[in-house]
């Protein structure tokens, strides 16, 4: 069904600051592409927070009937440990700490940051590109832009000339600063090394001896610059010019505006028409950051192995939690937020679970019509979930009363309620009734654990036929142990 010819969305678009109709380029399509992780370590909540709210708004097009391709690409090369263009790559870093190769950090990674998000319900996206798979095209995008005249070569490596690129461009609009600001700002550092200002940034890395990602380039052995991936992959799969582009808030600059640069040098016309932004998770007021350590990893707070939160909240009670508040908003993490949040969950689910039961009367003692309409504008302004789950209670209400026999609706408004009930809270927030899906998994916990304690008995025992038997018979079907120091877990394998 095309809803979207009959519903105004109205979207945030960071480069004007203002809310905007949405009109996609072509019509009854949607091209949009998000920052994906750097898999140089598990994802946290934050993280998973920024992914979440571009699957709500995702799904939201999909639920209006567009066709959409979704890009999330995966960051597996060249992003630095300092945006300045310095440090050493956190993919290289961490393979030197572990000893192991480069890829088989990004595989850990990638591997964890698929099962968390599928924990919390998170759809695929259409493609999922990864930036060691672009090197030819970022390669030949820096040829185009030296041709241009906005680069240029100093000892094996490739920088972007910001200055000249603003005599006839804009940088800074997306972040809202003026060059010369940023260039009076950083007079007194000289840290800018072969750079010709500090503005300037990477579009391809010598690569020292040491450096052990490298590729081979025009301009010698090295890698690519953190914001060229994403220009690469985006034009690639979305078109010069695209729809949306989206990430978090924290993106914007360099890595947003340098995008902006790189495709504006490159084509002379803008890539993006809506750049949108999810604002951060923070924890006890603070940015949740993997470098800082103020965070928390999704498996700490299913398992409620942590020394934050009182107990463990399940998947679908992260993602009702993060739901409920407006993806532009900062939304801070803490127990009694997540209590109530549970809260919240269980009544919904409840009514959810009762709406099928319920049959139609003679009158009608709540609007329908009306209700669905305000649950549409909600998430037609700029993807008001708050505002939308706000109505839903209104509904839950109904529900409750509906099935106390204390109010009515015709079977007609009823299979309205139950259509759109099930359309908003599964297909569009994405929840799920995890009471339905955790009894199976619980009880899966239990067997293994119990098949794991009958395991360690036969090898206390030097019972190890008995105990590689357990092992062996696990692993066939498909459920791995690991012995760690802290005793055995196990993982499914497939
Ligand atoms: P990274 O793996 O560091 O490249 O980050 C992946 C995505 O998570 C990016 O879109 C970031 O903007 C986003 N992100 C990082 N920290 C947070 C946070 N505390 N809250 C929300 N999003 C975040
Ligand atoms: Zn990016």
């Amino acid at each position: 069904m095309q809803l979207f010819k009959e519903h105004e969305l109205k979207v945030t678009n960071s480069l004007s600051g203002k809310k905007e109709v949405f009109k996609p380029i072509k019509e009854g399509y949607v091209g949009m592409y998000v920052c994906g992780p750097t898999v140089y370590s598990n994802v946290h909540l934050g993280n998973c927070r920024t992914f979440m709210s571009f699957d709500m708004i995702f799904r939201y097009f999909k639920h209006l009937g567009y066709k959409v391709r979704y890009v999330r690409n995966i960051t597996d090369a060249g992003h630095l440990e300092n945006d300045a263009d310095e440090g050493e790559d956190k993919i290289a870093k961490k393979a030197k700490l572990e000893q192991i190769e480069p890829m088989e950090v990004v595989q850990r990674y990638t591997v964890d940051f698929h099962e968390t998000i599928k924990k919390l319900n998170l759809l695929p996206p259409s493609i999922e590109p990864t930036a060691t798979g672009h090197i030819i095209e970022q390669i030949e995008i820096i040829k185009e832009i030296l041709d241009k005249g906005f680069a240029y070569v100093v000892n094996g490596s490739v920088y972007f000339d910001v200055v000249t690129f603003n005599e006839s461009n804009d940088y800074g609009k997306l972040s809202g600063r003026k060059l010369e600001d940023m260039i009076a700002n950083t007079r007194e550092l000289t840290a800018q090394g072969e750079k010709k200002n500090p503005q300037d940034f990477a579009l391809w890395k010598k690569a020292e001896p040491q450096h052990i990602m490298r590729w081979p380039s025009p301009w010698g052995d090295g890698f690519p610059g953190w914001h060229l991936e994403c220009t690469a992959m985006s034009t690639k799969y979305l078109g010069e010019n695209f729809d949306i582009h989206g990430g978090g808030m924290d993106l914007k600059f360099p890595h947003h505006e340098c995008e902006i640069a790189q495709a504006e040098a490159r084509c002379g016309q803008t890539p993006v028409n809506y750049w949108l932004h999810a604002n951060m998770l923070t924890l006890n007021g603070k940015k949740m950051s993997k470098s800082t350590g103020n965070n928390i990893y999704p498996s700490e707070m299913f398992s409620g192995e942590n020394d934050i939160l009182s107990k463990p909240f399940s998947p679908s009670v992260v993602r009702f939690f993060m739901m409920q508040a407006h993806y532009t908003s900062i939304l801070d993490l803490s127990n009694d937020a997540l209590l109530a949040s549970e809260k919240g969950y269980t009544k919904l689910m409840e009514a959810m679970g009762s709406l099928d039961g319920l049959n139609g009367g003679n009158n009608s003692d709540f609007e329908v019509m009306a209700w669905k309409a305000n649950c549409y504008a909600a998430m037609n302004d700029d993807f008001n979930t708050p505002i939308l789950i706000a109505h839903l209670f209104e509904a839950v209400k109904h529900i409750n009363l509906i099935k106390e026999g204390k109010e009515q609706l015709i079977k007609k408004d009823l299979e309205l309620l139950k259509a759109t009930m099930n359309s908003f809270v599964y297909d569009v927030l994405g929840l799920i009734d995890s009471a339905a899906n955790q009894d199976d998994s619980a009880s899966l916990e239990g067997v293994v654990q119990l098949l794991i304690n009958l395991r360690n008995q036969a090898r206390e025992n030097k019972d190890f036929a008995t105990s590689d038997t357990i092992r062996d018979e696990l692993l066939a079907l498909g459920i791995q142990l690991k012995d760690g120091k802290d005793g055995t877990t196990f993982s499914i394998v497939s």
